[in-house]
């Protein structure tokens, strides 16, 4: 598309190719429906983070459902997984003969499972660092995986994406390979009763950005999509603060799960254009300070619609019309007023949309923009015209 396309004009929906091929088991109970959807004969492997699923039942109710099979596991992958620890998850894969990875809880687990299982099949002559400084485009097998989710946000548990972290380096880069989409998924609402307030929260607006990241780009005619999109905006809208008020109401949960899935399943990203700088750039404020994931998009994502507000004129329109219920003023101040709701609303969720909120002057913006270059990131947005001197201008609005 070119740049200076008028706002007004509309293309036609873009050709696509959809394949969704994770099997997903939805509701109360499912857990114990896995054994039958992994191979009587696999060596498992359950991979989890740092312990929330013992605490809250959701291992046992694995063991329990695996009982009689040949199960392994490994332990201690950390939020933003890295390489480091997932490294030794390989190992344990190799040495063990393992068959099938069962990743047990919330994106980074389900992400570093994917690695796990690229890198175990990795042939080539470098090191498996390398499948993310390609974009997994030499991933060439896999060992199957699936995902027990337990934190409803990134829609890993049915896409075939993962975000890595490098420890000794400082760097977080994502992957893509049509042999890491899970064979299946559990979604089961009543695990993530035990999520604390913080990660409720950073879910609803993860799965709120990547939402957006889709859907305010410019328009294409994509009537399906565009309302799909504004169907999951509505619900997270609605239903993310009752998450937090009422953490143990089954129909909130379900419905904010659901949502999460469907954001970043490829179904609402079939055919339109997509904007990822904010999660671009909010990588490299989790790889240099650590803050969550989600924090820093909604710390980037109102900076880049005022930004990017001209290019994105008529999206925003119909997003502040059909999202946020504006529809008098003058277009600027519906955009405005869609912007600052946008910001409102990740507020309410708790979820500081400042650096400064996070202790951060923003000094290291330059730094962040110098990573930034150095991990390619040089055209960004649904145009590719955001440049590192862009960027550098939407960190420095969002101190
Ligand atoms: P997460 O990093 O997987 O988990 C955050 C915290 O929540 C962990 O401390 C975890 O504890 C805890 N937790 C998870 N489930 C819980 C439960 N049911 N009850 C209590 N505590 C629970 O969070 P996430 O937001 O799902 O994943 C973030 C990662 O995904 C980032 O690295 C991000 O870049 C990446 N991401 C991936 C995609 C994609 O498409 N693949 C998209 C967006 C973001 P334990 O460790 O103890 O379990
Ligand atoms: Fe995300």
């Amino acid at each position: 598309p070119s740049i200076d396309r008028q706002p007004t004009q509309t293309d036609a929906m873009n050709n696509f190719i959809l394949n969704t091929p994770t099997k997903i088991l939805f509701g109360k109970g499912q857990i114990a429906k896995i054994a039958k959807e992994i191979p009587a004969d696999a060596r498992i492997l359950i991979t989890y983070g740092g312990g929330s699923i013992k605490q809250n039942g959701v291992l046992v109710q694995v063991q329990t459902a695996l009982e009689g099979r040949a199960v392994f596991e490994f332990g201690g992958i950390e939020p933003n997984p890295t390489y480091e620890t997932l490294m030794k998850a390989v190992e344990v894969v190799k040495a063990e003969k393992i068959d099938f990875l069962l990743a047990v809880g919330g994106g980074s687990v389900a992400d570093g499972t994917k690695f796990i299982a690229a890198a175990a099949r990795y042939t080539a002559a470098t090191d498996p660092w390398d499948i993310l400084l390609t974009n997994g485009s030499k991933v060439a097998a896999a060992v199957p995986m699936a995902v027990v989710l337990t934190l409803p946000a990134t829609g890993s548990e049915s896409n075939s994406g993962a975000v890595i972290s490098r420890k000794a380096t400082g760097d977080k880069l994502a992957f893509f390979s049509a042999h890491t989409y899970p064979v299946f998924a559990v979604l089961d609402p009543e695990v993530t009763f035990s999520l604390p307030p913080r990660q409720i929260a950073n879910g609803v607006v993860d799965a709120f950005v990547h939402t957006v990241e889709q859907y305010l780009t410019y328009p294409v005619d994509a009537k399906v999509q565009d309302r799909f999109s504004e169907g999951l905006l509505l619900t997270l809208i609605e239903e993310g603060p009752r998450a937090l008020a009422e953490p143990t109401n089954y129909d909130v949960r379900a419905n904010v799960m659901w949502s999460a899935t469907q954001a970043l399943n490829g179904l609402i990203g079939a055919g339109v254009p997509q904007d990822w700088t904010t999660h671009m750039l909010g990588h490299e404020i989790t790889a240099m300070h650590g803050l969550d994931h989600a924090q820093t998009l909604a710390i980037v994502l109102p900076s880049v619609l005022s930004y990017k507000k001209e290019q994105k004129r008529a999206k925003l329109l119909q997003y502040a019309e059909r999202v946020w219920n504006l529809r008098d003023g003058s277009e600027d101040a519906r955009i405005d007023g869609a912007i600052a709701a946008t910001r409102a609303f990740f507020e309410k969720m708790g979820v500081g949309t400042r650096l400064s909120a996070y202790g951060l002057d923003g000094s290291s913006i330059p730094a962040m923009v110098a990573k930034l270059k150095e991990h390619g990131m040089l055209t960004l947005g649904e145009h590719r015209d955001i440049t590192p001197e862009d960027s550098q201008r939407i960190l420095e609005a969002a101190r």
